[in-house]
């Protein structure tokens, strides 16, 4: 068996230097040239004092260059980080200072950030995965011109198990570094190159972000067949016909991302009957598809096959699967999450014993892909990872499910205020906690209303202001925007008295989530 990431890519060359690994904007890249750019990398970041077990954050494109950034990171033993890149420098600085990076990795595209982070106190070694970068208060310490007078061969370092810190929302604010081990993204592509078939003529989508953890299925799954990786640039957005253009130029032999972008193509029917002829296979996860818009889908393509992939970052990529046999019937019914990947199992407990089959339940998830827990926050590792009825580790997901007479689980929602919003994972304690922060506001809260369109959650938030003070919805907003990402900023807004409050004089949530919901359309 593989023992480490960057070993998937070694085998591939080795089958056949010349194939086309990766593919994105102008540029693409060979299994040999990915090899040996990473290697060069390795050279220049143990140079820079990288040595085993050292974090090292990403702060660049989605590009060939920045996919050979992360394996260079692997091959000097280290670990790598990837920040997002649409977070306000506040957020960032929060990460890269609780990840400690030895070097920060950045392309052009992110000089404002890093420069910001610069101005958030941050001391950084930067290396350029491209031409030099300065901003007004740093310079790159070396750049991608600086890297071919190095070796192409791989270092001799030691690689231990970390592979990743992954980011995703507190719900105090505070943003959690989700450890993964090599282990855990091994196993995974193992089922997932059996599952599918993956092969080395396949051509396969790279749409999350890396600090998605979606993303590392396609990375470490397409380069370990020996196939190519065509990564889809954020620039899409989501633009349906640009979308579905590129995986027709493409000709993708796999399409996989979060659903919304899926509902996006159906909504602006940007899918023709047949459309697609080399597509293979369809695969979404991170959130719900809508029945419709899968039915939908299959009509247009019958030739693909088509897949729900569940499971949170703290069980790597994804623990279960549901291959769907057929158009469904009944477009109410939600699409199940299916059954356990190898190696994984999913539990249905309530009150912490197995629930009756059918019975409701909170979801957990043991097995191969649990993480170590989360990057120096043992209180919150143990509140989250915890023995299972059989002593089994087990991860509680928060999210609440039943089991089938066949095994088969569907998920039914969240136990908690955590969101999905066009596949983004949200915390809304994160937004009241930015919200509360900005000087003025004496209450708020924030809350989650399916407006049952294709939008699915809309972030709302509702305030209310110290006496005596002036905060227009347009001044709050401008300044929650320097805290957070844009896809976590609250879509509608509303300035009260004070909030509705129940008996226990809590903030009365569902009275508000009421107040902001879209009245009915007329005839429905
Ligand atoms: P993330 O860590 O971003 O992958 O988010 C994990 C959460 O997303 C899960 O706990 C679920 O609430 C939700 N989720 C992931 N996949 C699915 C799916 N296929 N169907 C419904 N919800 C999902």
């Amino acid at each position: 068996m593989t023992e480490r990431l960057q070993d998937l890519v070694t085998q591939s060359v080795e089958r056949d230097p010349e194939a086309t690994a990766l593919v994105g904007g102008d540029e693409t890249m060979t299994y040999g040239e990915l090899e040996a750019a990473s290697n060069r990398l390795a050279h220049a970041l143990v140079d820079r004092g990288v040595k085993p077990g050292d974090r090292v954050g990403v702060l660049a494109a989605k590009t060939p260059a920045t996919i050979a950034a992360l394996l260079g990171v692997l091959r000097a033993g280290g670990a790598y980080v990837p920040v997002d890149s649409a977070s306000p420098a506040a957020r960032a600085a929060r990460i890269v200072r609780a990840a400690e990076p030895t070097v920060l990795l950045a392309d052009d595209t992110a000089t404002g950030l890093v420069d910001g982070l610069a101005g958030e106190g941050l001391d950084l070694t930067v290396g350029a995965l491209g031409e030099p970068l300065s901003g007004e208060r740093f310079a790159s310490a070396f750049a991608r011109a600086d890297l071919a007078s190095l070796p192409a061969e791989a270092p001799a370092t030691s690689s231990p198990d970390l592979a990743h810190l992954l980011f995703t929302s507190g719900s105090t604010g505070v943003p959690k570094g989700v450890m993964i081990t090599h282990e855990n993204v091994l196993a995974f592509v193992d089922w997932a190159i059996r599952h599918f078939g993956t092969k080395a003529s396949d051509r396969v989508s790279g749409h999350p972000p890396l600090h998605f953890d979606l993303s590392t299925f396609d990375i470490y799954a397409t380069l370990a067949a020996g196939a190519q990786l065509h990564l889809v640039p954020a620039s899409l957005g989501l633009d349906a016909r640009r979308t579905a253009a590129f995986i027709r130029d493409h000709e993708l032999t796999q399409w996989f991302s979060v659903p919304s972008v899926l509902t996006y193509l159906a909504r602006f029917d940007a899918v023709a009957e047949n459309d697609f002829p080399a597509l293979e296979r369809l695969l979404w996860c991170g959130e719900v598809l809508p029945t419709p818009v899968l039915a939908h889908w299959m009509r247009r393509l019958p030739h693909a096959r088509f897949t729900n992939l569940y499971g949170p970052t703290e069980a790597t990529i994804a623990s279960s699967y549901y291959d769907v046999p057929a158009v469904p019937a009944d477009e109410s019914v939600p699409v199940p999450i299916g059954v356990p990947c190898d190696g994984e199992s999913l539990l249905v407990l309530d009150d912490g014993v197995p629930a009756p089959v059918g019975g409701i339940g909170e979801l957990y998830i043991g097995g191969v892909g649990l993480s170590p827990g989360y990057w120096r926050d043992q209180e919150k590792t143990d509140a989250a990872f915890v023995a299972g009825p059989d002593g089994e580790r087990i991860y509680k997901t928060g999210d609440l499910a039943r089991a089938d007479d066949d095994g088969v689980v569907h998920f039914l929602g969240r136990t908690d205020s955590q969101i999905k919003s066009r596949g983004y994972r949200i915390e809304l304690g994160e937004v009241e906690s930015a919200v509360n922060t900005v000087p003025g506001v004496r209450e708020c809260a924030v809350v989650g209303v399916d407006t049952g369109g294709f939008e699915g959650t809309t972030i709302c938030c509702a305030y209310s202001v110290v006496e005596g003070t002036e905060l227009p919805v347009a001044e709050l907003r401008k300044q929650v925007t320097a805290l957070i990402p844009r896809y976590m900023l609250p879509a509608r807004w509303e300035a009260l008295d004070g909030l509705p409050k129940n008996v226990n004089g809590k903030i009365d949530r569902p009275a508000l989530r009421e107040r902001f919901r879209p009245a009915p359309k007329e005839g429905t």
